[in-house]
Protein backbone atom coordinates (compact mmCIF):
# COMPACT_ATOMS: atom_id res chain seq x y z
CA UNK A 1 0.00 0.00 0.00
CA UNK A 2 1.30 3.01 -1.12
CA UNK A 3 0.49 6.54 0.96
CA UNK A 4 0.07 9.86 -0.55
CA UNK A 5 2.97 11.85 0.32
CA UNK A 6 1.46 15.32 1.02
CA UNK A 7 -0.54 13.35 3.37
CA UNK A 8 1.51 10.39 4.55
CA UNK A 9 0.33 10.11 8.66
CA UNK A 10 2.35 8.13 11.23
CA UNK A 11 -0.34 6.13 12.36
CA UNK A 12 -2.79 4.81 11.00
CA UNK A 13 -6.68 6.73 10.65
CA UNK A 14 -9.88 5.08 10.83
CA UNK A 15 -11.17 7.77 8.14
CA UNK A 16 -9.12 7.14 4.71
CA UNK A 17 -9.75 7.05 0.69
CA UNK A 18 -9.21 3.93 -0.68
CA UNK A 19 -8.02 4.05 -4.46
CA UNK A 20 -8.39 1.64 -6.80
CA UNK A 21 -5.62 1.84 -9.36
CA UNK A 22 -6.68 -1.13 -11.62
CA UNK A 23 -10.09 0.91 -11.89
CA UNK A 24 -8.42 3.92 -12.76
CA UNK A 25 -6.61 1.90 -15.67
CA UNK A 26 -10.07 0.60 -16.87
CA UNK A 27 -11.20 4.06 -17.46
CA UNK A 28 -8.41 5.65 -18.79
CA UNK A 29 -8.54 2.21 -21.59
CA UNK A 30 -12.30 3.20 -21.55
CA UNK A 31 -12.21 6.66 -22.90
CA UNK A 32 -8.87 5.43 -25.26
CA UNK A 33 -10.90 3.44 -26.97
CA UNK A 34 -13.84 5.70 -27.59
CA UNK A 35 -12.08 8.69 -28.83
CA UNK A 36 -9.84 6.57 -31.04
CA UNK A 37 -7.83 7.56 -33.38
CA UNK A 38 -7.81 10.78 -31.37
CA UNK A 39 -5.26 10.58 -28.27
CA UNK A 40 -6.00 11.83 -24.75
CA UNK A 41 -4.16 14.18 -22.18
CA UNK A 42 -5.62 12.79 -18.98
CA UNK A 43 -6.56 15.79 -16.37
CA UNK A 44 -4.96 15.41 -12.89
CA UNK A 45 -5.16 18.52 -11.39
CA UNK A 46 -6.07 19.41 -8.17
CA UNK A 47 -4.73 16.11 -6.68
CA UNK A 48 -6.10 14.17 -9.75
CA UNK A 49 -9.74 15.11 -8.27
CA UNK A 50 -8.75 14.08 -4.87
CA UNK A 51 -7.36 10.87 -6.12
CA UNK A 52 -3.74 11.63 -5.67
CA UNK A 53 -1.73 14.17 -7.78
CA UNK A 54 1.49 11.74 -8.26
CA UNK A 55 -0.33 8.43 -7.97
CA UNK A 56 -2.77 9.35 -10.95
CA UNK A 57 -0.15 10.82 -12.83
CA UNK A 58 2.64 8.38 -12.70
CA UNK A 59 -0.16 5.61 -13.41
CA UNK A 60 -1.62 7.43 -16.41
CA UNK A 61 2.05 8.02 -17.89
CA UNK A 62 2.80 4.45 -17.83
CA UNK A 63 -0.59 4.24 -19.90
CA UNK A 64 1.57 6.66 -22.80
CA UNK A 65 -0.73 9.77 -23.19
CA UNK A 66 0.80 12.19 -25.45
CA UNK A 67 1.16 14.69 -22.43
CA UNK A 68 -0.83 15.30 -18.98
CA UNK A 69 -2.85 18.32 -17.99
CA UNK A 70 -2.73 20.13 -14.45
CA UNK A 71 -4.18 24.02 -13.74
CA UNK A 72 -1.30 25.28 -12.41
CA UNK A 73 2.80 25.77 -12.35
CA UNK A 74 3.11 24.25 -8.69
CA UNK A 75 1.04 21.18 -9.76
CA UNK A 76 3.56 20.83 -12.45
CA UNK A 77 7.10 21.33 -10.63
CA UNK A 78 5.25 18.57 -7.87
CA UNK A 79 5.15 15.88 -11.36
CA UNK A 80 8.74 16.99 -12.51
CA UNK A 81 9.83 16.49 -8.94
CA UNK A 82 8.41 13.30 -8.53
CA UNK A 83 9.98 11.92 -11.91
CA UNK A 84 7.18 12.99 -14.88
CA UNK A 85 8.74 13.38 -17.60
CA UNK A 86 6.03 12.89 -20.24
CA UNK A 87 5.11 16.34 -21.16
CA UNK A 88 2.53 18.39 -19.10
CA UNK A 89 0.15 21.15 -20.00
CA UNK A 90 -0.40 24.40 -17.55
CA UNK A 91 -3.84 25.12 -18.09
CA UNK A 92 -4.11 28.03 -15.88
CA UNK A 93 -3.50 31.54 -16.48
CA UNK A 94 0.26 32.48 -16.70
CA UNK A 95 1.75 34.87 -13.67
CA UNK A 96 4.59 36.48 -15.86
CA UNK A 97 6.88 35.85 -12.81
CA UNK A 98 6.87 32.37 -13.47
CA UNK A 99 7.87 31.98 -17.26
CA UNK A 100 11.13 30.97 -15.61
CA UNK A 101 10.26 27.94 -13.71
CA UNK A 102 7.88 26.80 -16.12
CA UNK A 103 11.21 26.82 -19.07
CA UNK A 104 13.07 25.37 -16.20
CA UNK A 105 10.73 22.39 -15.35
CA UNK A 106 9.77 22.23 -18.87
CA UNK A 107 6.43 22.50 -18.46
CA UNK A 108 3.79 23.74 -21.43
CA UNK A 109 2.34 26.95 -21.03
CA UNK A 110 -1.32 28.17 -22.10
CA UNK A 111 -0.68 31.67 -23.58
CA UNK A 112 -4.09 33.89 -24.16
CA UNK A 113 -2.54 37.25 -24.95
CA UNK A 114 -0.03 38.81 -26.54
CA UNK A 115 1.31 40.32 -23.19
CA UNK A 116 1.85 36.72 -22.19
CA UNK A 117 3.40 35.88 -25.76
CA UNK A 118 5.74 38.61 -25.70
CA UNK A 119 7.14 37.96 -22.07
CA UNK A 120 7.58 34.23 -22.82
CA UNK A 121 10.06 35.42 -25.87
CA UNK A 122 11.38 37.64 -24.04
CA UNK A 123 12.34 35.25 -21.22
CA UNK A 124 13.20 32.00 -23.52
CA UNK A 125 15.56 33.94 -25.47
CA UNK A 126 17.19 34.94 -22.60
CA UNK A 127 18.04 31.28 -21.13
CA UNK A 128 18.71 30.35 -25.00
CA UNK A 129 16.00 28.00 -24.93
CA UNK A 130 12.79 27.29 -27.13
CA UNK A 131 9.52 27.54 -25.33
CA UNK A 132 6.59 25.34 -25.90
CA UNK A 133 2.94 26.80 -25.58
CA UNK A 134 -1.09 25.77 -26.32
CA UNK A 135 -2.94 28.63 -27.44
CA UNK A 136 -5.94 29.01 -25.61
CA UNK A 137 -8.68 30.76 -27.60
CA UNK A 138 -12.67 31.65 -25.74
CA UNK A 139 -15.16 30.41 -27.89
CA UNK A 140 -17.74 30.82 -25.28
CA UNK A 141 -16.38 30.62 -21.96
CA UNK A 142 -15.59 33.62 -21.33
CA UNK A 143 -12.40 32.45 -18.83
CA UNK A 144 -9.19 31.93 -20.27
CA UNK A 145 -8.45 32.42 -23.77
CA UNK A 146 -8.02 35.54 -26.52
CA UNK A 147 -11.04 36.43 -27.57
CA UNK A 148 -11.63 34.79 -31.49
CA UNK A 149 -11.07 38.56 -33.01
CA UNK A 150 -8.09 38.87 -31.46
CA UNK A 151 -6.65 35.17 -32.22
CA UNK A 152 -4.77 36.01 -35.20
CA UNK A 153 -2.87 39.05 -34.12
CA UNK A 154 -1.69 36.67 -31.00
CA UNK A 155 -1.15 34.00 -33.56
CA UNK A 156 0.88 36.56 -35.69
CA UNK A 157 2.75 37.72 -32.75
CA UNK A 158 3.60 33.78 -31.75
CA UNK A 159 4.68 33.23 -34.90
CA UNK A 160 7.06 35.53 -35.38
CA UNK A 161 8.80 34.67 -32.24
CA UNK A 162 11.63 32.47 -32.78
CA UNK A 163 11.82 31.04 -29.05
CA UNK A 164 8.10 30.15 -29.40
CA UNK A 165 6.84 26.81 -30.49
CA UNK A 166 3.47 26.64 -31.12
CA UNK A 167 2.22 23.09 -30.48
CA UNK A 168 -1.49 23.57 -29.92
CA UNK A 169 -4.24 25.46 -30.04
CA UNK A 170 -7.30 24.73 -27.94
CA UNK A 171 -10.31 25.71 -26.07
CA UNK A 172 -13.18 25.23 -23.40
CA UNK A 173 -16.55 24.35 -23.43
CA UNK A 174 -18.70 26.03 -21.05
CA UNK A 175 -22.07 23.72 -21.51
CA UNK A 176 -20.55 19.93 -22.41
CA UNK A 177 -22.67 18.43 -20.24
CA UNK A 178 -25.74 19.77 -20.51
CA UNK A 179 -28.45 18.48 -22.66
CA UNK A 180 -28.91 21.48 -24.51
CA UNK A 181 -26.20 21.21 -27.52
CA UNK A 182 -26.53 24.61 -29.31
CA UNK A 183 -23.93 26.58 -27.47
CA UNK A 184 -20.87 23.53 -27.77
CA UNK A 185 -22.45 23.77 -31.59
CA UNK A 186 -21.22 27.42 -31.66
CA UNK A 187 -18.18 26.87 -29.68
CA UNK A 188 -16.97 23.94 -32.43
CA UNK A 189 -18.42 26.20 -35.26
CA UNK A 190 -16.25 29.46 -34.02
CA UNK A 191 -12.86 27.20 -32.56
CA UNK A 192 -13.25 26.02 -36.33
CA UNK A 193 -12.93 29.46 -37.62
CA UNK A 194 -10.38 30.58 -35.04
CA UNK A 195 -8.11 27.64 -36.45
CA UNK A 196 -8.49 28.42 -39.90
CA UNK A 197 -5.93 30.93 -39.66
CA UNK A 198 -3.38 27.94 -40.51
CA UNK A 199 -4.82 26.28 -43.72
CA UNK A 200 -5.99 29.54 -44.81
CA UNK A 201 -1.73 30.32 -44.80
CA UNK A 202 -0.74 27.23 -45.79
CA UNK A 203 1.59 26.78 -42.42
CA UNK A 204 0.87 23.24 -40.76
CA UNK A 205 -1.88 23.11 -38.23
CA UNK A 206 -0.85 22.35 -34.66
CA UNK A 207 -2.63 19.93 -32.32
CA UNK A 208 -6.32 20.68 -31.93
CA UNK A 209 -7.82 19.89 -28.40
CA UNK A 210 -11.95 20.68 -27.11
CA UNK A 211 -13.48 17.98 -25.69
CA UNK A 212 -13.73 17.83 -21.28
CA UNK A 213 -15.66 14.47 -19.98
CA UNK A 214 -19.06 16.25 -20.97
CA UNK A 215 -17.83 16.24 -24.53
CA UNK A 216 -15.88 13.09 -25.01
CA UNK A 217 -19.54 11.56 -23.38
CA UNK A 218 -22.02 13.33 -25.89
CA UNK A 219 -20.04 15.21 -28.37
CA UNK A 220 -17.57 13.03 -30.88
CA UNK A 221 -17.57 15.83 -33.24
CA UNK A 222 -15.62 17.79 -30.35
CA UNK A 223 -12.55 15.02 -30.45
CA UNK A 224 -10.33 16.61 -33.00
CA UNK A 225 -6.62 15.92 -32.49
CA UNK A 226 -7.02 15.10 -28.17
CA UNK A 227 -9.18 15.34 -25.57
CA UNK A 228 -9.20 16.51 -22.14
CA UNK A 229 -11.49 14.60 -19.74
CA UNK A 230 -10.84 14.91 -16.18
CA UNK A 231 -13.37 13.43 -14.14
CA UNK A 232 -14.73 10.52 -15.87
CA UNK A 233 -11.36 8.87 -15.50
CA UNK A 234 -11.52 8.79 -11.93
CA UNK A 235 -15.19 7.03 -12.97
CA UNK A 236 -18.11 9.47 -12.11
CA UNK A 237 -20.13 11.11 -14.76
CA UNK A 238 -20.09 15.18 -14.46
CA UNK A 239 -24.49 14.90 -14.30
CA UNK A 240 -26.85 12.84 -13.60
CA UNK A 241 -28.88 12.78 -16.59
CA UNK A 242 -25.63 12.60 -19.47
CA UNK A 243 -25.67 10.06 -21.71
CA UNK A 244 -23.27 7.32 -20.31
CA UNK A 245 -22.08 6.57 -23.57
CA UNK A 246 -18.57 5.43 -22.03
CA UNK A 247 -18.24 2.51 -19.27
CA UNK A 248 -16.19 3.89 -16.27
CA UNK A 249 -16.69 2.63 -12.61
CA UNK A 250 -15.98 4.70 -10.06
CA UNK A 251 -12.23 4.87 -8.34
CA UNK A 252 -12.48 6.01 -5.16
CA UNK A 253 -13.89 4.59 -1.84
CA UNK A 254 -14.12 6.75 1.03
CA UNK A 255 -14.60 4.98 4.43
CA UNK A 256 -14.27 5.43 7.93
CA UNK A 257 -15.45 3.68 11.41
CA UNK A 258 -17.91 3.77 14.33
CA UNK A 259 -16.22 4.91 17.22
CA UNK A 260 -19.31 4.94 19.46
CA UNK A 261 -22.24 3.55 19.82
CA UNK A 262 -24.75 4.40 22.43
CA UNK A 263 -28.38 4.16 23.09
CA UNK A 264 -29.90 7.88 22.90
CA UNK A 265 -33.75 7.84 24.30
CA UNK A 266 -36.14 9.99 22.36
CA UNK A 267 -36.43 14.10 22.96
CA UNK A 268 -32.41 14.63 23.41
CA UNK A 269 -31.01 16.64 20.84
CA UNK A 270 -28.20 15.99 18.77
CA UNK A 271 -24.94 18.02 17.50
CA UNK A 272 -24.72 21.80 17.39
CA UNK A 273 -27.74 23.85 17.15
CA UNK A 274 -30.21 20.83 18.76
CA UNK A 275 -31.69 20.54 15.16
CA UNK A 276 -32.25 16.81 14.80
CA UNK A 277 -34.42 15.24 18.25
CA UNK A 278 -35.18 11.34 17.79
CA UNK A 279 -39.01 10.84 18.68
CA UNK A 280 -38.74 7.57 19.66
CA UNK A 281 -35.58 6.10 21.30
CA UNK A 282 -32.88 4.97 19.07
CA UNK A 283 -29.13 4.17 18.66
CA UNK A 284 -26.38 7.28 17.83
CA UNK A 285 -23.36 6.39 16.35
CA UNK A 286 -20.49 8.45 16.25
CA UNK A 287 -18.20 8.32 12.91
CA UNK A 288 -14.87 10.62 13.36
CA UNK A 289 -14.95 12.58 10.43
CA UNK A 290 -16.46 15.82 9.21
CA UNK A 291 -16.38 19.18 7.31
CA UNK A 292 -12.93 19.74 8.34
CA UNK A 293 -12.14 16.17 6.37
CA UNK A 294 -14.17 18.05 3.29
CA UNK A 295 -17.40 16.09 4.41
CA UNK A 296 -20.05 18.96 3.41
CA UNK A 297 -21.81 20.48 6.20
CA UNK A 298 -24.92 20.80 3.99
CA UNK A 299 -25.18 16.93 4.77
CA UNK A 300 -26.63 17.74 7.72
CA UNK A 301 -29.57 16.30 8.11
CA UNK A 302 -29.88 14.99 4.53
CA UNK A 303 -27.19 13.03 4.20
CA UNK A 304 -26.81 9.13 4.77
CA UNK A 305 -24.25 6.51 5.14
CA UNK A 306 -23.42 2.78 4.93
CA UNK A 307 -22.99 0.97 7.57
CA UNK A 308 -23.64 -2.79 7.99
CA UNK A 309 -24.64 -3.02 3.68
CA UNK A 310 -27.58 -0.61 4.79
CA UNK A 311 -28.31 3.01 4.78
CA UNK A 312 -28.30 5.31 7.70
CA UNK A 313 -28.99 9.01 8.04
CA UNK A 314 -26.74 11.34 9.34
CA UNK A 315 -28.40 12.99 12.34
CA UNK A 316 -27.71 17.05 13.44
CA UNK A 317 -25.22 18.57 11.69
CA UNK A 318 -21.90 17.42 11.00
CA UNK A 319 -18.93 19.53 13.07
CA UNK A 320 -15.54 19.85 11.63
CA UNK A 321 -13.90 16.46 13.13
CA UNK A 322 -17.26 13.96 13.62
CA UNK A 323 -20.88 13.35 12.54
CA UNK A 324 -23.41 11.49 14.33
CA UNK A 325 -25.66 8.77 12.73
CA UNK A 326 -28.90 7.54 13.80
CA UNK A 327 -28.34 3.95 13.31
CA UNK A 328 -32.33 3.04 14.19
CA UNK A 329 -33.87 1.54 17.34
CA UNK A 330 -33.59 -2.41 16.54
CA UNK A 331 -29.61 -2.57 15.40
CA UNK A 332 -26.13 -4.22 15.70
CA UNK A 333 -24.21 -1.10 14.53
CA UNK A 334 -21.47 -1.62 17.11
CA UNK A 335 -18.11 -0.01 17.42
CA UNK A 336 -15.95 -0.94 14.71
CA UNK A 337 -18.18 -1.44 11.94
CA UNK A 338 -17.18 0.06 8.84
CA UNK A 339 -19.01 3.52 7.43
CA UNK A 340 -18.77 3.88 3.61
CA UNK A 341 -19.41 8.12 3.04
CA UNK A 342 -18.90 7.14 -0.99
CA UNK A 343 -18.62 3.93 -2.38
CA UNK A 344 -20.44 0.51 -2.04
CA UNK A 345 -20.92 -1.79 0.70
CA UNK A 346 -22.77 -4.85 0.94
CA UNK A 347 -25.37 -4.33 -2.07
CA UNK A 348 -25.68 -0.71 -1.30
CA UNK A 349 -23.70 2.41 -2.84
CA UNK A 350 -23.23 5.86 -2.24
CA UNK A 351 -21.54 7.89 -5.43
CA UNK A 352 -20.03 11.35 -5.03
CA UNK A 353 -23.58 12.52 -6.83
CA UNK A 354 -25.47 11.90 -4.58
CA UNK A 355 -23.31 13.70 -1.58
CA UNK A 356 -23.31 16.33 -4.30
CA UNK A 357 -26.54 16.55 -4.17
CA UNK A 358 -27.03 16.87 -0.25
CA UNK A 359 -24.67 19.46 -0.73
CA UNK A 360 -26.00 21.10 -3.67
CA UNK A 361 -22.95 20.86 -5.96
CA UNK A 362 -21.39 18.97 -8.29
CA UNK A 363 -19.60 15.81 -7.80
CA UNK A 364 -16.28 17.43 -8.74
CA UNK A 365 -16.54 19.95 -5.70
CA UNK A 366 -16.95 16.86 -3.28
CA UNK A 367 -13.77 15.07 -5.00
CA UNK A 368 -12.01 17.85 -5.27
CA UNK A 369 -13.13 18.98 -1.36
CA UNK A 370 -11.66 15.47 0.44
CA UNK A 371 -8.74 17.64 2.47
CA UNK A 372 -5.17 16.40 2.88
CA UNK A 373 -6.29 15.14 6.36
CA UNK A 374 -8.09 12.11 5.04
CA UNK A 375 -4.95 9.16 4.19
CA UNK A 376 -5.05 8.09 0.63
CA UNK A 377 -4.42 4.24 0.34
CA UNK A 378 -3.72 2.93 -3.13
CA UNK A 379 -4.83 -0.92 -4.32
CA UNK A 380 -4.28 -3.00 -7.08
CA UNK A 381 -6.99 -5.95 -7.80
CA UNK A 382 -10.36 -6.22 -6.27
CA UNK A 383 -11.69 -4.55 -3.17
CA UNK A 384 -11.28 -6.31 -0.10
CA UNK A 385 -13.78 -5.48 2.69
CA UNK A 386 -11.73 -3.75 5.26
CA UNK A 387 -13.75 -6.17 7.84
CA UNK A 388 -14.71 -9.56 7.46
CA UNK A 389 -18.20 -9.48 8.15
CA UNK A 390 -19.33 -6.89 6.48
C1 LIG B 1 -10.78 20.83 -15.64
C2 LIG B 1 -10.63 21.00 -17.09
C3 LIG B 1 -10.84 19.92 -17.97
C4 LIG B 1 -11.40 18.59 -17.51
O1 LIG B 1 -12.79 18.73 -17.26
P1 LIG B 1 -13.69 17.49 -16.82
O2 LIG B 1 -15.09 18.02 -16.84
O3 LIG B 1 -13.25 17.10 -15.47
O4 LIG B 1 -13.47 16.41 -17.82
C5 LIG B 1 -10.55 20.12 -19.30
N1 LIG B 1 -10.11 21.31 -19.75
C6 LIG B 1 -9.93 22.37 -18.94
C7 LIG B 1 -9.45 23.66 -19.51
C8 LIG B 1 -10.18 22.25 -17.59
O5 LIG B 1 -10.00 23.31 -16.79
Amino acid sequence: MVLDPTVAPRVPRPTYVEIDLDQLTANYRAVEAAVAPAGMLPVVKAGAYGHGLVEAARLFEGLGPPGLAVAFLEEGVILREAGVTCPILVMGGLDIPQIPDFLHYRLTMTVSSEEASAAIEEAAAGLGVVARVHVKVDTGMGRMGVRPEGAAGLFDALLGSAHVKVEAVYSHLATADEPDPDQTFDQIATYRRVVSYFGDRGLPMPKLHLANSGAVLQHPGTYFDLVRPGLMLYGVYPTDAIPRTVDIGPVLTWRSTVVLSKPLPAGNPVSYGATWTPDRDTRIVVVPMGYGDGYPRLASNRGEVLIRGRRHPVAGRVCMDQFMVDAGPDTDVRVGDEVVIIGAQGEETITAGEVAAWARTIPYEILTGISSRVPRRYRLGPSVDSRGDQ
